[in-house]
């Protein structure tokens, strides 16, 4: 028998062989002015259970073929359907990978979020940006691995020249999630060495002197004191 995409699940889909496939056609209307795309329907319902419920079921989506998803951005949704025609995608780009993990999540599609997982292990070379950051921990859920896998990229390949890629605002609006982790993420790396006691070796950094004088004065003073063995 021909691979049919009825034959597939979400936990199962990949891209099929066009012409074995049920020929007919949802219309999705997507973004706020309500852009149309006419879609297999088998192939919608077969990567993602929100599609399928909402296609087969006695509301007006399912009798009339048609899901509105007015929160999503066209070129998102574009990206799903090459992913869902060719089971491959033509961005690699990490800001559009999480875009799609987001949507996946969004509409059960298990296939997807760990396509677009391993697009995320395959390229070691950047991290996305604050804003993206920002953009997983507020859609994700809180136990999604893909939040994770954003701070172990962090954790091992970040730089400060990557911070440049960021503006002030982006900067603000990191999540406290990411940032917790994060940190936890060093202490770990760390382990029990301390790496740098190099703040203790001039106390005048730390003390607001107003002249170069002044700072002078409180070293020679410092001095004196540790010749004196007085603290
Ligand atoms: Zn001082």
């Amino acid at each position: 028998m021909a691979m049919n995409a009825n034959t597939f699940t979400p936990e199962t889909y990949e891209a099929p062989r066009m012409g074995t496939i049920d020929t007919t056609i949802a219309i999705v209307k997507v973004g706020t002015d309500g852009k149309t795309y006419n879609v297999h329907k088998a192939l919608l319902c077969a990567s993602s259970e929100n599609f399928a419920a909402a296609l087969n079921g006695p509301f007006k989506e399912g009798r009339e073929n048609t899901i509105v998803l007015d929160d999503m951005e066209g070129k998102s949704f574009r990206r799903y359907l090459d992913w869902l025609y060719r089971g491959r995608f033509f961005n690699s780009n990490l800001e559009v990978v999480v875009d799609l993990h987001i949507f996946a999540d969004r509409y059960l599609i298990p296939q997807l979020k760990r396509a677009t997982v391993d697009m995320m292990i395959e390229d070691p070379s950047q991290v996305p940006r604050y804003r993206t950051v920002a953009r997983a921990f507020r859609e994700l859920p809180e136990s999604s691995p893909m939040c994770d896998l954003i701070v172990q990229r962090y954790l091992s390949i970040f730089k400060l020249a990557c911070d440049k890629n960021n503006n002030d605002q982006d900067r603000k609006d990191l999540p406290t999630a990411f940032l917790l982790k994060l940190f936890l993420g060093y202490a770990k790396q760390k382990g029990e060495k301390n790496n740098s006691y190099e703040w203790q070796e001039d106390p005048c950094k730390w003390h607001e002197h107003k002249t170069e004088k002044d700072s002078e004065a409180c070293k020679k003073k410092r001095a004196v004191r540790k010749a004196k063995g007085v603290r």
